[in-house]
């Protein structure tokens, strides 16, 4: 099985937003399988095209292992296109991303969403859902937008994460 590499902050693709998918052919469904492979070998629970380096946009994503567990959520299940149509509510829950490993903090995000994108056969889907499933939806999308997750916290908590992370940058050059 093929793994492809999660890039980390502060890689700077990680920061461009992505294309829309107009092709879906094999070459695409060689890459959704491998961010499939990806995603379970690195136990995350969504993965983002943009987080391997791949500027299109699409995510893949599996809520089978969550405590939040839901049928429908279970995968794994692949979005093309992503594109929010409606949101409803607020709520404030800890997030993490498998390009910040070892990075948990509290996000607000809309509590119900309504989603809209494709399937790898093109079609049409619609998806709802509400708490982590909403978040991870919003997470992914933010992704695929160039935005990570250090920009939806307070200017004070980001610039703790900033110091926290030069600091073990330091320390990985000197040790
Ligand atoms: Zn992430």
């Amino acid at each position: 099985m093929d793994f492809l590499d999660i890039l980390k902050y502060p890689e700077s693709s990680l920061f461009e937003p992505s294309k829309q998918i107009s092709d879906i052919d094999a070459a695409l469904q060689q890459q959704i399988d491998q961010m499939i492979n990806t995603l379970y070998f690195s136990r995350g629970l969504g993965l983002a095209a943009p987080q391997v380096g791949d500027l299109r946009s699409f995510f893949v994503y599996d809520l089978s292992q969550a405590d939040e567990a839901k049928v429908e959520h279970s995968g794994p299940i692949i979005v093309l296109n992503p594109e929010i149509l409606e949101t409803e509510g607020e709520e404030t829950a800890d997030e993490g991303c498998l390009s910040i490993p070892g990075y948990f903090e509290k996000v607000s995000r809309s509590y119900r969403v309504l989603m809209k994108g494709l399937d790898r056969e093109g079609k049409e889907i619609r998806i709802e859902a509400e708490g982590l499933a909403a978040r991870l939806f919003q997470h992914e999308i933010d992704h695929i937008n160039g935005v990570l997750m250090i920009s939806r916290i307070s200017s004070l908590k980001r610039d703790i994460f900033l110091r926290k992370f030069k600091k073990q940058n330091k320390n990985a050059e000197t040790g």
